[in-house]
This record gives structure tokens, C-alpha cells and sequence, in this order.
């Protein structure tokens, strides 16, 4: 069966890689993750990968509590790089071949980020993780997401989400009467103030035409389903 996205990015949030939040990166569920990716892979599926590092950092609350913002920014894409590490030896110890690689320079720890690389890295088959989001404070690993879909040409953006399988009219966990899209544009997605991804990459996401699944990564088989063609989660897109 050929799968009806050839290159996909995904993006995991911090948050995620917590688990049950006894440990900032849970072993399980990296093995989990890596396991739900290979699936990808037997399709022939290019994959990158963007994470976040809400799970040890996040600049917002730091910045409240007094700190100077681009410090506490640069910090919490630190976090990302350390994420980025932990997936790669997952996903290598469960038999795939990676790259990582960062928009902030560090190069004992991982390749600098080169958008020509990271397209020549998956048409070989690795799976890239690109960590460090946007590289700049003041944006998020969502606007990281977006920016790389759209330089890397990905067919769409895989947002995975934990205790929630798509978009809502409202919150399904306080609000009874919340009934779930299979679809909705962007520009319905933004004036609901639907809290999906950050507006500033959800324009982007508009801007240039890229379409986003919102989806449970909790559920096995559904990075799959997704890419054979199946409805899973919400389609935005226009
Ligand atoms: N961050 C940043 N620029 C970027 C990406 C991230 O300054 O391009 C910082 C920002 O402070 C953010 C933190 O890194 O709060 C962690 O990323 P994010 O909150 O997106 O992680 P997630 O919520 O996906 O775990």
C-alpha cells in the first residue's frame, strides 16, 4: 500500500517524553515513540522530527518569575537538545538510523542544522530529529515545527498530543457538550482561539499552505494510520 504522505513532520511535545512525570524522560515511553516511528520507516516514510522542552524547561513561567527573557528562551532550547539526545539513542537501540541535529551550534553533540543535509539524511532512510526549535528566543517548538515542514517541503505536520485525539469546539475534559472536528481551517482554528499550537505558528502554518493533523499518539498504530490515509485526529488546513 503506498502511503499518501512520503515526508512527514512530527512534532512531540516535552511534555510527552514525561510520561506519568516521575522522570523529566521516561524510558518507556521513548521505547514507545521509537516503536510507533519504525512503523513509519517499513512504509518507506521520510520522518523529521521537531521536540519540544516543556518536560525540563519552558521560558514563559521563568520569565514571569523575574527572569530576562532571552536567557530563560535559551534555556528551554537547551532542554530541546537534551530531548533530542534521548530519542536518538531510543530510536538507534530499536534498530533505526538518525541524525540529530541542532539549531544552536554544538557540534561534540550533534550536527549543525543545514537544510540541504537534513533532506539528504532522510532520503537516506534516517530519521532527523531537529532540535532547538527555531534556533531564536521568543518563539516556540511549534513555530520550530512549522518553519522546518516548510523548508524541509514536508507534506504535513503530525502534532501528537497526550489525553486528547484531535481538535475540539472546546476542552473534552471540562466541557461534556465538546464535540471533535475531523476537519477545520485554519483561519476557524485561530479566531476560536483554539489551543492547538501557537497562533504565531498556526499563521505560518496558514501562510504557506501547510496542512496539520492533530492526533493521540497514545493510541498504537495511529502515526500509521495517519500515513496510509486513514481519518485519525483533526485535519487543519484551508
Ligand atoms: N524556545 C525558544 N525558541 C524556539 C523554540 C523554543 O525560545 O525556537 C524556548 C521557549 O522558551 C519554550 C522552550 O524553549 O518555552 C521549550 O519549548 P516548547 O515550550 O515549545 O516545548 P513543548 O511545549 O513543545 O514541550
Amino acid at each position: 500500500m503506498q502511503p499518501r504522505y512520503k515526508r512527514v513532520l512530527l512534532k512531540l511535545s516535552g511534555e510527552a517524553l514525561a510520561g506519568d512525570g516521575k522522570t523529566n524522560i521516561s524510558p518507556d515511553v521513548l521505547n514507545y515513540m521509537s516503536a510507533e516511528i519504525k512503523r513509519l520507516l517499513a512504509h518507506g516514510v521520510q520522518v523529521a522530527i521537531v521536540l519540544g522542552g516543556g518536560n525540563i524547561w519552558r521560558g514563559g513561567p521563568a520569565i514571569k518569575a523575574g527572569m530576562e527573557p532571552p536567557q530563560a528562551h535559551y534555556m528551554g532550547m537547551l532542554a530541546t537538545i537534551i530531548n533530542a539526545l534521548a530519542l536518538q539513542d531510543a530510536l538507534e537501540r530499536n534498530g533505526m538510523q538518525t541524525r540529530a541535529m541542532t539549531a544552536i551550534k554544538m557540534d561534540e553533540v550533534a550536527e549543525s542544522y543545514i537544510r540541504r543535509r537534513a533532506v539528504r539524511h532522510m532520503e537516506k532512510g534516517r530519521v532527523v530529529i531537529l532540535a532547538a526549535g527555531t534556533g531564536n528566543p521568543y518563539f516556540t517548538t511549534d513555530s520550530g515545527a512549522a518553519l522546518r515542514a516548510a523548508e524541509l517541503d514536508a507534506d504535513v505536520i503530525l502534532m501528537a498530543k497526550n489525553r486528547v485525539d484531535g481538535v475540539y469546539s472546546a476542552d473534552p475534559r471540562t466541557n461534556p457538550t465538546a464535540t471533535k472536528f475531523d476537519h477545520i481551517t485554519y483561519f476557524d482554528a485561530l479566531t476560536r482561539g483554539l489551543t492547538i499550537m501557537d497562533s504565531t505558528a498556526l499563521t505560518f502554518c496558514m501562510d504557506n499552505n501547510l496542512p496539520i493533523i492533530v492526533f493521540s499518539l497514545d493510541t498504537p498504530g495511529n502515526l500509521e494510520r495517519i500515513v496510509l490515509g486513514e481519518q485519525v485526529g483533526t485535519l487543519i488546513s484551508n
